[in-house]
């Protein structure tokens, strides 16, 4: 389920250095096409590599003119269905299109801190960035922690 830009709609975050997407991708995929030379759309964004797009939805989300949608695979879900976001600074709204034309909406509340106050360590230590290559750096107690099954879900 990549995203598509829909050229329509997309005005290049009007020409900054990094445009919306850009800059929120965690994957690094969105890419301006600043002369057109890429897709034929100058000044018009795009997913630059497709497969490698995990859906989390963040480009979608901030973009200012709601011009990025996932296009579903259609094997999966049928064409005509679409989910698409509308962020508010305190609530978020989903519109989600069935095939058959139905439509509905949910509007959710998306913040318990105000914007832009979140403290994103919480307490914690910030990484320690020259550790990244060390054996365990990602898990507790310093490497590797045998399941316990006292922690799955399904047992
Ligand atoms: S954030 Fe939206 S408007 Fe800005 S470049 Fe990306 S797709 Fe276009
Ligand atoms: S949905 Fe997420 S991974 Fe995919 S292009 Fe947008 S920000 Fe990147």
């Amino acid at each position: 389920m990549p995203t598509f830009v829909r050229t329509d709609k997309c005005d290049g975050c009007k020409g900054q250095d990094k445009t919306a997407c850009m800059y929120i991708c965690p994957h690094n995929l969105m890419k301006l096409d600043m002369d057109g030379s890429l897709t034929g759309h100058a000044m018009k964004s795009f997913n630059q590599e497709p497969d490698q797009c995990w859906e989390c939805y963040s480009c979608i989300k901030i973009c200012p003119q709601q011009a990025i949608e996932a296009r579903p695979y259609a094997d999966i879900v049928p064409l005509g269905a679409s989910v698409q976001p509308l962020r508010g600074t305190d609530s978020i709204m989903w519109t989600i299109k069935f095939r058959n034309g139905t439509m509905k909406r949910f509007k959710f509340p998306i913040r318990t801190t105000p914007e832009g106050s979140i403290d994103p360590y919480g307490g914690k230590p910030e990484a320690d960035i020259s550790k990244i290559a060390e054996a365990g750096f990602f898990v507790q107690c310093n490497g590797f922690r045998a399941g316990d099954a006292s922690e799955l879900i399904k047992k």
